[in-house]
């Protein structure tokens, strides 16, 4: 193909969430955006190998489960089976049509998309190249944004070989459903990829370095979470180091050393689960002179980068890696490439979510976070077995936690796990935007019956005023 050049405003490397997103908002405040993706179909690991698949997966295991309990809601159905492959292809048919969608918002919004490898070249343009490394265009860009996302983090000595030793990737597509896996890591991913194994009798186990499952959430939660887990049959060993990992004669070896020891476990396939790496090779980087650390892109809270009209957003910035972080980053890059007035991204009010069933979600201080940093700190508790909507709903299993400054009432943190958990933390992130107080959580009238009052009824737990408890 002959080499073109073209001009934009605005060149978005990347086509995920994050990209996608920040070419829209570039071309509502009037400038020229392009995108250039990789890969066949927009939309990023998210939409096609992450958060939508696996949400269409971890949906059918919610209701091969009710299923299961069909009896307890009055229903006489007999033994309940499923199609894997049907399983499987559902989840991909979602992943399709909202693939499209983005498509379809990249014409409506005249945003010109560049299917190819995008790599910045030392005088600053993007060059999009085909798989051989042929140069097919070259794009000026008065700004460019890297969106290249990530991809699963590996050990030491662990390859990925996509059949035995898989990643997220392939654990979402596996033909047919493995009698046994060993999870390495209980992260989001790891957890979720557990409770839906689990769901369709798959043997599981779980094995994480660090103290608790999903260590980064509050401590009583995550406790919840575990025993939860445990009850439907998951094996769970925290605070436990891999020593290796083998593969044998259809399957795989696991050792590894936990409470009680080194354990050696043959399974049929193991998950890597142990986090995500920022996709910045192959982009020009080194050769620009663009700064790096830990094998991510440093940002300042305007999304630039160390080289002038360079900007960085989601996975390939660092943590927190979530879609929606990196769609705020991506509104907050073209908002200050086209010169608007904001407030830079309040990193500290960005909800967590965790979609198991009981689902986890968070946003703000910890319990121990906010007694680090120094607040007289008072807790409210709601437990959803005192939910009239959740006991209606026969899923009253969980608690909504919130977390207040003593002195000023002022909401601090929320940690929920149960139904909807997933939804109900908007409120509270609503909540801290607003700098909102207990009262005023606890004087919004909330309909009736909804699990949503389980947040009002928290924060009048917190000072006495709490009524159906
Ligand atoms: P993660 O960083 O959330 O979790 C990885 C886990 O692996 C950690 O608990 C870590 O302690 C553990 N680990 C690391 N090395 C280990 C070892 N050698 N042995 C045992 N355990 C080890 O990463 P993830 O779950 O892979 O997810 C990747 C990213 O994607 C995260 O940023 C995550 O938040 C995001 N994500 C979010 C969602 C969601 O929002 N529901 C879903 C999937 C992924």
């Amino acid at each position: 193909m002959a080499e073109e050049r073209k001009a934009f405003d605005v060149v978005v490397i990347g086509g995920g969430p994050g990209g996608y997103t920040a070419a829209i908002r570039a071309r509502q405040l009037g400038l020229e955006a392009a995108v250039v993706e990789k890969e066949e179909q927009l939309g990023g690991v998210c939409l096609n190998w992450g958060c939508i698949p696996t949400k269409a997966l971890l949906k059918q295991a919610e209701i091969y489960r009710l299923l299961q309990r069909a009896d307890e809601f009055g229903f006489k159905v007999g033994q309940v089976d499923y199609d894997w492959t049907r399983v499987i292809q559902r989840s991909r048919g979602v992943a399709d049509n909202l693939a499209k969608g983005v498509a379809y918002l990249m014409n409506k919004n005249e945003v010109q998309v560049f299917k190819g490898r995008g790599r910045i070249s030392p005088t600053k343009q993007v060059e999009v190249r085909d798989g051989k490394g042929q140069v097919l265009e070259t794009l000026e860009a008065k700004s460019i944004i890297i969106a290249t996302g990530g991809r699963p983090q590996t050990l030491p000595g662990i390859e990925i070989d996509g059949e035995h030793i898989i990643s997220s990737r392939e654990a979402m597509v596996i033909p047919e459903r493995p009698e046994s896996l060993l999870v390495i890591g209980a992260g989001a991913i790891g957890i979720e990829f557990a409770y839906f194994y689990n769901a369709f009798g798959t043997r599981v186990k779980v094995v994480e370095a660090l103290p608790q499952v999903l260590p980064r959430e509050d401590e009583e939660i995550a406790a919840i979470l575990d025993k939860s887990l445990a009850g439907q049959g998951i094996e769970l060993e925290t605070g436990a180091r891999i020593e290796s990992v083998e593969k044998k004669e259809g399957g795989v070896e696991v050792s590894y050393t936990g409470k009680s020891g080194t354990q050696v476990e043959e399974v049929e396939k193991v998950l890597l689960a142990v986090g995500v790496r920022g996709n910045v090779e192959d982009l020009g980087l080194e050769a620009l002179g663009l700064r790096l650390r830990e094998g991510a892109i440093p940002v300042n809270g305007r999304l630039e980068t160390s080289i002038k009209n360079i900007y960085a957003i989601g996975d390939v910035i660092g943590a927190p890696q979530l879609a929606h972080m990196a769609a705020a980053e991506a509104v907050a890059a073209a908002e200050f490439i086209a010169g608007q007035e904001r407030d830079e991204i309040d990193r500290g009010n960005i909800p967590s979510c965790t979609y198991c069933q009981p689902q986890v979600a968070s946003v703000g201080l910890t319990e121990n976070e906010a007694l680090e940093a120094g607040h007289e700190v008072k807790v409210g508790r709601f437990p959803f077995m005192a939910s009239g909507k959740a006991q209606a709903a026969g899923d009253a299993e969980g608690l909504v936690k919130l977390i207040f400054d003593a002195r000023y009432g002022e909401v601090l943190g929320a940690a929920m796990i149960g139904a909807e958990a997933t939804e109900l933390i908007a409120e509270v992130c609503l909540g801290r935007k607003l700098e909102a107080t207990y009262e005023e959580l606890l004087h919004t009238v909330h309909a009736h019956p909804t699990l949503s009052e389980a947040v009002m009824e928290a924060a009048g737990e917190a000072f006495g005023a709490a009524i159906n408890l």
